[in-house]
Parts: C-alpha cells; structure tokens; sequence
C-alpha cells in the first residue's frame, strides 16, 4: 500500500512506515502545489499532512483509495474533519505528542521577560557591568491564565504551580471532576473577563474553531493589566492582530509572544512587525527533536494500523 507524506516529517516515521511494508513517497513541499496533489492523490492509499495542507473535501474526494489521512500535529483546522467523517475517512492525529514542548515554550516566554538574561549578556558585551537594570522579577506569586484547558494547559499548569504561580483557567466545556482541575489545583473563573482582569500572564489554548475565531479582540485586550503578557500558541485568528498591534502600540498591555498568526509565514506588511514589544516565532512552539520523533512515529504507527484494519486510540 502507498501512502503520501506532503510535509515535513521526521526520518523515523518514514522508516516506520517502510518497515512496516509500506511505500512511502515524501514530498515535503507537495502541499504548496495544489493541482499536482489533487492530480497525484488518487494513487495513494493514506495521505499524511502537517499543518500546512489543506485537506478539503475536493482533495478526499480525489483520492478515491483513501483509508486513512494522518496529521503530524494536534490542531485539526486544516482538515474537513466534517466531511472525513461523512465519508468514512479515518483521522489520525499526534494525540500529547508535542505537549510538553508547546508547555515548556509558554515558560521560556514568561521567563525571558521575567529574568532577561539575553539582554544582559548583549550589554556585557557591549563593555558594560549593569547590576540595576536587568535583575527582572519572579514568576512566583504572579497569576497565570489559561484559556483552554486541555492536554497543553494541564502540562503549564504543573510547571507553572511549581514555579510558586497562581493558575486560573477558562474554559465552558470543563467539569469539576476533569484532571485538570483535581490533580493540578488550577482555579476556574467562571467568565473569560474575570480571568483577563486578573492575569499576569495569559496563555492560550484552544482549538481554532467557529467559537474561537478572534475570541481575544479590542474589549478584551482592553480589559487585561496593562502590566500583562498574552501568549498565543494555539492558532493565528484566535487573537485578533490588527488590535492587539495597536493594543501593543498603547500600551494597553506589556507584551506578546505570537507563535502563530492568522497567515503564515508572516506578512511583510503585517503590523506586529514593528512592535518592539512583541515576540514572534515561526509555529515552532510544538517543534522540538523530541517532540518531533514522538509525532512523527506515533502517526507512522497509528497510520498503519488504521491501514490494517486494527483499532487506534488517535482517530478523531
Ligand atoms: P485539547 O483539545 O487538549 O484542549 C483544548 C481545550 O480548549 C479543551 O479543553 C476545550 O474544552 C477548550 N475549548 C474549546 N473551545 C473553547 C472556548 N471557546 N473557550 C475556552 N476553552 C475552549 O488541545 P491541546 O492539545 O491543549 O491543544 C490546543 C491547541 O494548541 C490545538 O488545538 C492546536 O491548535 C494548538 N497547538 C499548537 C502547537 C504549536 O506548535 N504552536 C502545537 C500543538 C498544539
């Protein structure tokens, strides 16, 4: 059986697959190339894609030997989750697997402005022995908000909570009894106002969806500490970024480390651009070799068991 891999992956998934006695054929920039995948599609039994291929309903139905699609990711906006279903089209997804990696960014974020160590180091460098100006302050004792609180957020919190934070979390869908709640000790806040209101730090994890598109605009930016930080790891288009560059630009909150944004790559035009004040990174926040490995061999095992007709406890 054939499968086609559109994006990056790690070699350890491909060898995966391989040894299981699959054909693979990588083409980790096919995905920018619509008619050559839309012609391409119909020779493949599974299709694996990262989080840049647009699996539409056109593209599945293209692919008339579709029996799986795989995602080497967790967000699932790329893909007609919808229609999949409706067809029967099994969606496998890297369930936990970049986590860790996603939570340990969000506390490199708060802590490079909490101890700015870098800055330091550039004005040694420059000649100079600063002990005043970048001694920074703690996390300990600060409140963290966590917007969302799923699989990411339970792993902030736990760092967070041991770094002496206060956590509280927003999130409608969650129950007293989920784990997040009992085995972390994160506060919830009945309303996203409340939570915006006394945060220090403001993390965000949700899922791209209907109910999310723009969930931080203008009031809420407007309702936050003026000394408070927003990190957006979750998906551009949850933050509106035409108001929180102007946001940025007032004053009317500290800062920003954008992960993600609503185009990517980033816009030359995009106005975060000129904000000194804002932290913007390629998407990489689940990226790292470790979560890379894991991601890519979990979807390569899941991928060939679905294709064997086996059970898989990451289908959507
Ligand atoms: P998850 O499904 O475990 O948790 C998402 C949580 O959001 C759920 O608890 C859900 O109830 C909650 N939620 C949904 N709608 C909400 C709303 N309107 N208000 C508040 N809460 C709401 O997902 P996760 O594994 O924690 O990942 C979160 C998101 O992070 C993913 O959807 C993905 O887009 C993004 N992500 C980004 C990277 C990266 O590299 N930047 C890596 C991994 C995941």
């Amino acid at each position: 059986m054939k499968i086609l891999i559109t994006e990056l992956i790690w070699k350890e998934g491909i060898e995966e697959l391989i040894n299981n006695g699959f054909q693979v054929d990588y083409e980790e920039n096919l995905w920018r190339n619509r008619e050559e995948l839309l012609s391409k599609i119909k020779n493949y039994d599974g299709l694996i894609v990262r989080n840049q291929t647009n699996v539409d309903l056109e593209l599945m139905t293209a692919g008339t030997q579709l029996k799986v699609i795989g995602r080497l990711g967790v967000g699932l906006d790329n893909i007609d989750t919808t229609s999949a279903k409706k067809m029967g089209l099994p969606v496998v997804y890297a369930k936990n697997a970049n986590a860790t990696s996603v939570a340990e960014y969000v506390m490199m974020a708060m802590l490079s402005v909490s101890r700015p160590l870098h800055l330091a180091d550039y004005d040694v460098r420059k000649g100079n022995w600063d002990r005043k100006t970048y001694t920074g302050w703690e996390l300990g004792g600060k409140t963290l908000g966590l917007i969302g609180l799923g699989e990411i957020s339970h792993r902030v919190a736990k760092r967070a909570i041991s770094f002496g934070m206060k956590v509280i979390g927003y999130d409608p869908f969650i129950a007293d009894y989920d784990h997040i709640l009992s085995e972390t000790g994160v506060q919830i806040k009945e309303s996203l106002a409340d939570l915006l209101a006394e945060s220090d730090f403001i993390s965000l994890h949700v899922p791209l969806t209907p109910s999310t598109k723009y969930l931080i605009s203008e009031s809420e930016l407007q309702s936050m500490k003026v000394s408070s930080y927003i990190i957006n790891t979750s998906r551009g288009g949850i933050i509106n970024e035409f108001e929180l560059a102007a946001a940025l630009d007032n004053g009317a909150i500290a800062g920003a480390f954008l992960d993600v944004l609503e185009t990517e790559p980033i816009l030359p035009s995009n106005k975060l651009l000129t904000c000194p004040n804002a932290v913007i990174t390629p998407h990489i926040a689940g990226l790292t070799e470790e979560s890379q490995i894991r991601t890519s061999l979990l979807v390569a095992k899941e991928v060939a068991k679905v294709m064997r007709n086996q059970p898989s406890l990451c289908v959507i």
